[in-house]
């Protein structure tokens, strides 16, 4: 099987590179901002025929006249492809946007400078004694941590707490293997992050982040009193900068050491399907017909993101295809209030006694409340598969693509 996978390398840089990287990702940020500029203006048209956003071809259209423009000149010595790549990636990201399959995609927004910048290369990458070739840049060396395998397809080059890395995107063949007949699992995502199994098991997920937390509001405080851009302002920046991803690294590879030990263990998962509060159409729209007020999307379902369990979905869903597994998406509703006892199935709010325990109301049945919800997580998924499965797709069902 055919799967895509990126390699991040640190940069080796120098005063004069960087300000060749700085001004690329200056002027990818700049036709980002503008483009979406322009479309978020669209999208406040009163009239509804006149809000259609400028997709892709009529931006690169644009991109041309900027660049015989006086004042918008710089853009000439940029690199084409990566311009026009920024330009791909936000068209796609209304796309997506607007994609009702895809409800945790928020509204593209802004790039500010001191946060996190990039710019990606479509093509024309080489690699050679750990030097990578970027197109109208030159070698530039890395420091190698990785071999990579593969037939490169794109590079990504980004900047964070004052370093730049490259991340290149491969397509690799990988060999699929079988699991053993039938292992099958129903998930319940818990209370408190934990991944609870209809076999009783519970995966503890990564523990509270109470600390870092308080380190954050702290750090955040901090930097309010701060002139904004002083050279004060940019270090506390930069120390919550870490916190943040010291937080995000930490609940990502607790994800990946739960994701994999169920795909090892299991070739059918049944999980529940992602419950998603219902947008009002009028907020939202769609591509080729958007309504008014779309960024009102934008706080949507942060609950679920916190958590983490996006991710946590997408690396199952990717884990299975690749080991030749399934992973499938169960309606989770009354999966909490009903009874998992074959033989009683009893269906009452009053059967969850407690957040934490079930009690059935009619036969006496106790368990814990998020074990009792994957039993009936897994009889349903039973009865979805025997029928074919699948008739709840899920969101996103793609390979990390490159940071
Ligand atoms: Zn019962």
């Amino acid at each position: 099987m055919l799967i895509r996978k990126a390699y991040k390398y640190k940069l080796k840089t120098n005063p004069s590179l960087e300000d060749t990287l700085n001004e690329f990702s200056g002027a990818n940020r700049f036709v980002w901002n503008k483009a979406l500029f322009l479309n978020k203006k669209r999208l406040e048209r009163h009239e509804k025929k006149d809000r259609k956003l400028i997709r892709y071809n009529d931006l690169a259209g644009l991109l041309k006249l900027w660049k015989q423009s006086d004042e918008w000149g710089f853009l000439k010595g940029i690199h084409s492809q990566t311009l026009q790549q920024t330009l791909k990636d936000l068209d796609k990201a209304f796309k997506d946007a607007f994609d009702p399959k895809q409800p945790l995609k928020r509204f593209p927004v802004f790039k500010k400078k001191e946060i996190v910048s990039g710019f990606r290369f479509p093509q024309g990458i080489k690699i050679h004694c750990n030097r990578v070739y970027l197109p109208k840049i030159g070698w530039v060396r890395y420091f190698n941590s990785k071999k990579i395998e593969g037939i490169i397809k794109n590079a990504t080059v980004s900047k964070r707490n004052g370093k730049w890395f490259v991340s290149i995107q491969v397509e690799q063949e990988i060999k699929v293997f079988s699991k053993k007949p039938k292992n099958e699992v129903g998930i319940d995502l818990g209370i408190k992050k934990n991944v609870v199994l209809s076999d009783g098991r519970i995966l503890e997920g990564a523990r509270s982040f109470k600390k870092q937390r308080g380190r954050l509001a702290k750090s955040q405080r901090h930097l309010s009193r701060k002139m904004k851009f002083s050279s004060n302002w940019k270090k506390q920046k930069s120390k919550i900068t870490k916190i943040h991803e010291k937080i995000a690294n930490v609940r990502n590879d607790r994800l990946h050491w739960m994701s994999n030990r169920l795909s090892n263990e299991y070739n059918v998962i049944y999980l529940e399907a992602l419950k998603v509060r219902n947008m009002s159409k009028s907020a939202s729209g769609t591509l080729e017909n958007p309504g008014r007020n779309v960024s009102a999307k934008r706080g949507l379902n942060r609950e679920i993101l916190d958590q983490g369990w996006g991710e946590f979905r997408r690396q199952l869903s990717y884990k299975q295809e690749w080991s030749n597994g399934w992973l499938q998406a169960v309606d989770p509703k009354y999966t909490s209030q009903k009874c998992s006892q074959a033989s009683c199935g009893y269906t009452a709010k009053e059967n969850r006694k407690s957040q934490s325990v079930f009690h059935c109301r009619k036969c006496g049945y106790e368990e814990n409340a998020d074990v009792n919800a994957s039993k009936n997580i897994l009889a349903v998924g039973q009865t979805v598969f025997a029928c074919g499965g699948n008739s709840l797709e899920f969101p996103l069902k793609q390979e990390p693509l490159a940071a």
